[in-house]
């Protein structure tokens, strides 16, 4: 799926245990005085001082020292990988790592298990993470299960229209029967279906039983939730022409029409367009109510419709 996973920052000091894992290698310091192997990368030996340890290859031969499952992710992007399986492992070379166990149901997780490495390719752009999981698994095919789609941005028009949130003619020149070009698209996969099912208790077998699904039900598959298709907008970039100025908070007062006329089965792309509805400048401030329609990707008709009126205050 698409997102803003936090992505390795390489540094002097680390960058060679970066570079190695792009080439599927597991590189470790080890101290050329004392012998010592450490881990996070380091400029000196924290047992003996000695500077400059030398980097050497590492086998990934390790076992679990501890771990803990979270329920809620440790960021919001971490959505599609829950249960988080946030995992101390450590190494044969004695050394320990903070990672992610990766192939691994809850059920066979085992303090003191012995795990191989698993390098995660975690972009388009060839960045891999070190995560780890059991010896029966398969490594190579745990490779790519979290890669980061990488998302061409929406060209966002430089010369956007500024409206001032005050300037109601200008406001009511937005108004308009004509949708905005296409956002951005998105991936609706299953794991983010369960995700959602998770953590909404929204578990109903049409959403998270993919076996069930495609015997019962009238779509031949699963389908996401019309209230999870609802707030993926906010991962559609809208290609609106025009930017409102001038206020000091901006405020999402609800929505005069929410409907959900097309199912979005799992595995399709999403993407949105928009149009300014109507514009109302009363007590409360200015209310711009735009009209936002969801489509999955070659369908004429909408997955979802949201008149979201937006509310702007100086
Ligand atoms: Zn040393």
């Amino acid at each position: 799926m698409s997102n803003n996973k936090p992505m390795p920052v390489a540094t002097e000091i680390s960058a060679p245990f970066w570079e190695g894992l792009k080439a599927r290698r597991l590189l470790v310091q080890q101290c050329g005085a004392c012998a010592q192997w450490l881990f996070y990368p380091r400029r000196h030996c924290p047992a003996c001082l000695a500077p400059d340890p030398a980097w050497h290859e590492v086998s990934g031969q390790a076992t679990l020292y501890s771990y803990t499952l979270t329920r809620i992710p440790t960021l919001p992007d971490f959505i599609d990988e829950m249960p988080q399986k946030l995992a101390v492992v450590e190494l044969a070379e004695g050394v320990r790592v903070n990672t992610t166990l990766v192939g691994l149901e809850e059920e066979q997780i085992r303090i003191g298990m012995p795990l191989q490495p698993v390098f995660a390719q975690v972009d388009g752009k060839g960045t891999r993470l070190l995560r780890f999981t059991g010896l029966d698994q398969n490594a190579a095919a745990l490779e790519s299960a979290h890669v980061v789609e990488v998302v061409a941005p929406v060209e966002v028009p430089d010369n956007r229209l500024q409206v001032d949130c005050q300037d109601g003619a200008a406001l009511q020149a937005l108004v308009s029967e004509q949708y905005s070009d296409w956002s951005n698209s998105l991936l609706v996969d299953q794991a983010l279906i369960d995700a959602f099912a998770e953590l909404s208790g929204d578990d109903y077998w049409i959403h998270t039983d993919p076996e069930r699904a495609r015997r019962s039900s009238p779509f031949g598959g699963t389908i996401a939730h019309g209230a999870l298709v609802q707030v993926l907008q906010s991962r559609l970039k809208l290609a609106l022409g025009f930017e409102i100025t001038g206020f000091t908070t901006q405020i999402n007062y609800g929505s005069d029409r929410l409907r959900f006329p097309a199912p979005v089965p799992a595995g399709s792309r999403i993407h949105a367009r928009a149009r300014v509805k109507a514009v109302e400048l009363n007590q409360r401030g200015t209310q711009l109510t735009l009209e936002i329609n969801t489509h999955v990707v070659g369908q004429e008709r909408p997955s979802v419709i949201n008149d979201l009126v937006i509310l702007y205050q100086r």
